[in-house]
């Protein structure tokens, strides 16, 4: 039987939003698992994790007060892709998230198309719109006005000025931003002749800001609305490619969204249910799924990959006593608030949740206070173990960079 895997994710969709997906992955055979507990609640650190099995402290791609977007890469070579490309796998990586391209490390796909439907593609070349997007992503608008005259690209100074124009004024055409490019990853799914054993890995970004107006709620209910229509085409187009039949397929989020909850909105600082308790539906080839106790983690779907390409469908991979996800601060530097760029640890345990805060070795929230002492312990272990964890692969990478130079004759 050939074991192909595909995996979904859709960005920033909430666990209590995601009964809209569920009617549509109902019909085709999916089991509705009560939730996965992410490891970030923002798209790097929680995608890095889902291909490592590696928390954000141990495989370094996260923020911290000095390290914002821009310095923050996926490095970890040791990773799901690679397993599965040794093993003969073909891998393909569809994406609307600019998090998830090469300049962010998530280049060891053998195809990965890009698209974010962002108008400005009418105006700029493909090597300028990767220079913007970097820049916008990384610097104030000031920031890149600044930096695009230091490198008197005045060609693109005028082009990005078109751009912004075009975005503000019309910005209906296309559907851009309710349409963020799930429709030309249909196509493209549609149109491409898959090569078993293949790997497919997704990120679907209509639920991800930006939204047409400030009323979140509203914009993020429409957007879903949206989504459902696209995503049961997805859907449609898999099953007629004969792919839902034939491979492990898990649909899930990299992480919620806060609609004004708490006075918060967004997502990458805080470590709200909202935000890191997520949806996760699985459907395995002529198989059935019984659910175990404890937490199913990110951390824990690149065992349970490896399991079944090797071997059989063991569910209780998924599942772990203890789940854990981090925060470290903002991961922009627009939007640097001083009294959150701490290291924070939400920790999920014996059905209690608390979140500790590294910094003041305090716990800020704590669900069932009678299980202080213990869950104290538990994050104490994890601090222990993921920052042993940390040493152990940077000693290996400084090892590798030795073994290269002498290899080239450098030293
Ligand atoms: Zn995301």
């Amino acid at each position: 039987m050939v074991k192909n895997v595909v995996v979904i994710v859709i960005d920033c969709l909430r666990l209590d939003y995601s009964n809209e997906i569920w009617d549509v992955l109902s019909k085709y055979g999916f089991y509705k698992m009560d939730f996965a507990v992410t490891t970030a609640p923002w798209t790097i650190p929680a995608h890095a994790s889902m291909l490592t099995g590696l928390y954000p402290s141990e495989h370094g791609a996260h923020e911290s007060k000095n390290r914002k977007v821009g310095k923050i890469e996926f490095k970890i070579k040791d990773n799901l892709v690679n397993d599965l490309k040794r093993r003969g796998y073909t891998t393909y990586l569809f994406i609307a998230n600019a998090f998830l391209t090469e300049r962010f490390g998530f280049g060891d796909f053998d195809h990965i198309y890009f698209n974010s439907n962002v108008p400005d593609r009418l105006f700029l070349k493909p090597d300028e719109l990767r220079y913007l997007t970097e820049e916008t992503l990384t610097k104030s608008p000031l920031g890149v006005l600044i930096s695009i005259l230091k490198k008197r690209k005045l060609k693109l100074l005028f082009k990005g000025c078109a751009v912004f124009a075009y975005r503000k004024l019309s910005s209906f055409v296309g559907g851009w931003p309710k349409e963020k490019g799930i429709s030309k990853i249909i196509k493209k799914i549609r149109k491409t002749n898959f090569k078993e054993p293949f790997f497919i890995f997704m990120n679907i970004m209509e639920l991800h800001e930006p939204y047409r107006s400030n009323n979140v709620r509203a914009e993020y209910e429409a957007q879903l609305r949206y989504l459902k229509r696209k995503f049961e085409k997805l859907m449609e187009v898999l099953n007629d490619k004969g792919i839902l039949d034939n491979s492990l397929v898990i649909v899930t989020s990299d992480h919620g969204q806060l609609l004004g909850e708490r006075g918060r909105g967004g997502h990458g600082v805080f470590l709200d249910d909202e935000l890191i308790k997520v949806p996760f539906f699985i459907k395995i080839p002529n198989g059935k799924i019984t659910k175990f106790d404890g937490y199913i983690s990110h951390a824990n779907l690149r065992r349970f990959v490896i399991k079944f390409v090797d071997d059989r469908v063991d569910v209780s991979l998924l599942f772990s006593k203890v789940a854990f996800a981090e925060s470290f601060g903002s991961f922009s530097s627009k939007i640097v608030d001083p009294k959150f760029e701490r290291h924070k640890v939400a920790v999920f345990y014996k059905g209690c949740k608390g979140i500790y805060d590294v910094e003041s070795h305090r716990f800020e929230e704590i669900g069932c206070p009678e299980l202080k002492e213990e869950l104290e312990l538990v994050v104490k272990e994890f601090l222990r173990r993921t920052k042993q964890k940390r040493r152990m692969i940077e000693e290996n990478s400084l090892k590798e960079k030795i073994r290269k130079l002498k290899r080239s004759g450098k030293i």
